[in-house]
């Protein structure tokens, strides 16, 4: 039964499909509709700005911070402090993210990248012999950390409060310690939290038992770090005793001396943010901008809606419409083409390039598209060439071990939205990869390390036989694919909407989905947010879905010869995919809306 009642309009503007291979002559056709996207009609929204958070004490500090005047950069790095504190488990200064912003009065969108970097001593081979559980738990995947000295830059530039400021409420919580949620209580339950001593002194009762929803939890280490930091600066954590400490930390392994970490002092100091552009792609009307590599977010995002483009997603049609079971076999192809030339094209292109411009061609696409038939699934799709249509020299690459590695990883991190009352939006995307990170916790300063580095191939893949160019090969210096995609939506030069979520490689369809129910389905956030999410991460994987789409869809999908890794029939859609925040602006009147997911314990807060 069709459990997930939508609220909709029609949309007035999408017709019958149109045959693949007019992809270039009727991508433009749609014009964007007239309501403003992601707002309910009555919603009155606000106009001293949004902050829409995976956590409520993180929601509450950002809120504060927009109170007492703080622009959306100032909130976004206070939310980002409390949540190292309030969900220790997914995000914080060990990390890396990617924090995109857009500056309301130069309409310009820019993303500070605090990417973690690899160590100048990794190598292709240096998780040779271990499998992802082995690697990810050990030093060898903890990569430079960027979390903290992007955000700095971030509050040099574009914030309007200082980096101690805006620590201030995380120290507090750290040090006068806060009454845990079921969603870490339950997190303190696996290994991961017990599996290094400094880890479990913390995160598990004296007994060694997992927490309980409630625990008042102190931390008195990290409440220090932060405030070293709130004195000294990103130096204290760079160089200095904050910097031996993680170093020495990320030698420990729990599989001997290969597991050990790689990284140095001078890796520490040598740290630098990025500041990017998004990837800017066109969908129905609206531009969407993205984030670039070395994620490989945004990329995908846009090759795949510009395959759905000429489908009537949104459409009343038999078979489509949300849930529709034309609609999730399009989304399926599409998804599966996407994570072919994901695998085979996308890594950190300061060091390898990455055919940017070829893969969001029609040159490239049209043909892709046509692979799609409504009638069946396709064959395994190998990654395409893109180069040609980029203007350069051919090469080959097919999708091979990834899709084991890809769907092991975890689905922590975080994303959270922010707009200021200037109109100024900040969408942030932050990690330590899995829950937990590496499970490596710096002794006596309380903060988690990543395990980024498992986010490169483990096994390399460069061949020049094949002509595989090992884009996401470990290499010194290099950032791992991501797959985070904040994502910012414009209509008419005017940002509408923005998102993003946690969940690894799921993230690239969280806001796919998101985007469709926007755009497509003409949902208001909470909606969108609320509705069942579909995703296949690789060309050759099988599809998860969430509680609540249509049985007959899914049966019809088993029909087609699609898989689900399930031996019942139907399949059952009991996955839990990724978690959402969101903001939306009407841009008639500048009122201000957003939209949290209960996945999590997302929270808005708006100001008048
Ligand atoms: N490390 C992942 C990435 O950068 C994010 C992990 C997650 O969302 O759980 O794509």
């Amino acid at each position: 039964m069709f459990l997930f009642r939508i609220r909709r309009h029609r949309h007035p503007l999408v017709a019958g499909i149109v045959p693949a291979l007019l992809l270039t002559a009727c991508a433009h056709v749609a014009e964007p509709p007239a309501a403003s996207p992601g707002v309910a009609a009555g919603e009155r929204g606000f106009a001293g700005g949004v902050v829409s958070v995976s956590h409520p004490l993180a929601a509450r500090a950002g809120a504060d911070t927009l109170a007492g005047g703080g622009n959306a950069v100032d909130a976004a790095a206070t939310i980002q402090f409390v949540l190292n504190v309030v969900e220790p488990q997914s995000s914080g200064i060990g990390g890396g993210g990617f924090m995109m912003i857009h500056l309301a009065d130069e309409r310009r969108t820019l993303i500070v990248d605090s990417r973690e970097t690899a160590p100048a001593a990794a190598s292709a081979d240096m998780f040779a012999g271990m499998d992802f559980r082995q690697a990810s738990t050990s030093g060898v995947s903890v990569g430079v950390p960027g979390t903290l000295l992007g955000i700095e830059l971030a509050l040099e530039r574009w914030g309007s409060m200082t980096l101690a400021e805006t620590l201030k409420p995380a120290i507090e919580l750290a040090r006068d310690g806060f009454a845990i949620n079921r969603h870490l209580a339950a997190r303190t339950a696996d290994p991961r939290a017990a599996l290094y001593p400094a880890t479990a002194a913390r995160f598990r009762g004296d007994d060694g038992t997992p927490l309980p929803p409630g625990h008042w939890l102190k931390q008195p280490e990290l409440a220090r770090t932060l405030a070293l930091v709130a004195v000294g600066g990103s130096a204290v954590f760079y160089r200095g005793e904050i910097a031996d400490a993680i170093v020495a930390a990320q030698r420990q392994s729990l599989i001997g001396d290969d597991g050990r970490g790689r990284m140095t002092q001078a890796d520490l100091a040598g740290y630098r943010p990025r500041v990017r552009k998004p990837v800017e792609g066109h969908y129905r009307g609206f531009t969407i901008q993205s984030m670039p590599p070395p994620s490989s977010g945004g990329l995908t995002l846009l090759m795949m809606l510009r395959l759905l483009e000429r489908y009537p997603i949104g459409g009343d049609d038999a078979g489509w419409g949300f849930g529709g079971r034309h609609t999730l076999h399009v989304m399926a192809e599409a998804m599966r083409l996407g994570f072919a030339d994901r695998a085979a094209w996308m890594g950190d292109d300061d060091q390898v390039p990455v055919p940017v411009a070829g893969l969001l061609s029609d040159c490239f696409l049209a043909p892709r598209g046509a692979l799609i038939d409504l009638g069946k699934r396709m064959a395994t799709p190998d990654a395409a060439d893109p180069w040609p249509c980029h203007e350069h020299g051919a090469m080959s690459g097919d999708e091979a071990s990834l899709a084991a590695q890809d769907e092991a990883k975890g689905t922590d991190t975080t994303h959270f939205t922010v707009v200021d009352r200037w109109g100024n939006v900040v969408s942030f995307t932050s990690t330590i990869e899995s829950a937990w990170g590496s499970g490596i916790m710096v002794p006596g300063y309380g903060f988690l390390l990543n395990n980024e580095l498992t986010d490169f191939n483990l096994t390399p893949r460069a061949d020049t036989a094949s002509g595989d160019p090992g884009s996401n090969d470990v290499a010194a210096g290099k950032r791992p694919r991501s797959s985070m995609a904040p994502t910012m939506v414009f209509r008419d030069g005017r940002l509408v909407l923005a998102y993003g979520s946690p969940g690894g490689s799921t993230i690239i369809n969280s806001v796919l989905n998101t985007t469709l129910n926007l755009i497509d389905h003409r949902m208001d956030l909470a909606t969108a947010i609320a509705a069942p999410r579909f995703s296949v991460t690789s060309a050759r994987g099988t599809i998860r879905c969430e509680a609540g789409l249509p049985d007959d869809a899914i049966t019809h999908l088993v029909r087609l010869g699609h898989e689900f890794g399930q031996d019942v029939d139907p399949p059952r859609c009991d996955a839990d995919i990724g978690s959402v925040q969101a903001i939306a602006i009407d841009p008639e009147s500048g009122r201000q809306h957003g939209g949290a997911d209960s996945r999590r314990q997302g929270t808005v807060i708006g100001l008048p």
